[in-house]
């Protein structure tokens, strides 16, 4: 069986940047306080807690130094941080970052901001909070018909998204709306899909189309993951699991060409693991 490994499988930069980070003040101090899991993987977190980080959901909850995650977070954390004299360590990847910057120019000068996400994800909980009153995230197409109504009133609109956002739902959107939206609505798109989702994306989706199984790597929570599972299944079998311990080797069976991509809250450790596992179920299944 050939194994094809994607490039780029496993943690991202603005993952990896939080937890070396979360590693590094450990090493310095204790307890340590982390809004919300830094990484969407039970081994990475539990590790973590061995050393002494604390996860809490509500900031309210901290009694002490907190870490941000890579996702960012509302406005409303900073101002109730500092209100209690709470330390934060931002570990904000940059690239978000960039979107709240660009979420505040296009509020200030009056845009509605259409942001393209997940309504429940954390990063969109915190990029929204940018945006001002004029806003909504949007998850799917099929939402957009209900909105025109609304943009009517509006001389002006702004699209971003989330940073894991499907790039193929991202072009399908922008499409419609520059096809539906009112001729006199000035609309500036700005694709703030990062680039290693994107490239993650494209990868996933051209092994996919080249092998007979595919095996994704992820955190069950993890939104990118699940991104890369359903573009994988849209073109072979595809299974997603957590850690090699969810592998049912039974799925294997007559697979020549297999291909396994990993999510950005992957270490390299699960990825490692699994590779290992269906290394040695060929040479089972040879020595048969
Ligand atoms: S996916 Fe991109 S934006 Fe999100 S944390 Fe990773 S590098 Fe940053």
């Amino acid at each position: 069986m050939e194994i094809i490994l994607g490039k780029s499988a496993g943690f991202c930069y603005g993952v990896k940047r939080a937890v070396d980070g979360a590693s590094q003040m450990l090493e310095k101090k204790t307890p340590l306080y982390a809004l919300g899991e830094i990484v969407h993987n039970k081994e990475v977190t539990k590790s973590l807690e061995d050393k002494g980080l604390i996860f809490i959901d509500d900031i309210k909850d901290s009694k002490g130094d907190t870490i941000i995650r890579a996702h960012g977070v509302a406005n409303s954390i900073y101002e109730y941080a500092n209100a209690k004299q709470i330390n934060l360590y931002d570990f904000t990847c940059p690239r978000v970052l960039k979107i709240h910057n660009i979420a505040l120019e296009y509020r200030d000068k009056g845009y509605y901001i259409i942001l393209l996400g997940s309504k429940n994800h954390p990063e969109n909980i915190g990029t929204i909070s940018y945006c001002g009153l004029n806003s909504s995230i949007v998850e799917d197409i099929t939402e957009l018909d209900n909105l025109l109504l609304k943009l009517n009133n509006f001389s002006k609109v702004l699209v971003i998204a989330q940073t894991t956002f499907s790039l193929k739902k991202y072009f399908l959107i922008k499409n419609y709306l520059e096809k539906n939206l009112n001729a006199d609505i000035e609309v500036v798109f700005k694709n703030t899909i990062c680039k290693a989702t994107e490239v993650r994306q494209k990868e996933t989706e051209e092994i996919s189309k080249d092998v007979d199984f595919m095996i994704i790597i992820g955190g069950r929570n993890s939104s990118n993951t699940k991104k890369l599972y359903e573009i994988a299944s849209e073109n072979t079998n595809t299974i997603c699991i957590e850690t090699y311990r969810d592998l049912d080797l039974s799925y294997l069976d007559g697979v020549e060409k297999l291909g396994i991509m990993a999510g950005a809250s992957t270490p390299k450790e699960s990825i490692d693991e699994v590779i290992k596992i269906v290394s040695n179920y060929k040479e089972k299944v040879y020595k048969k």
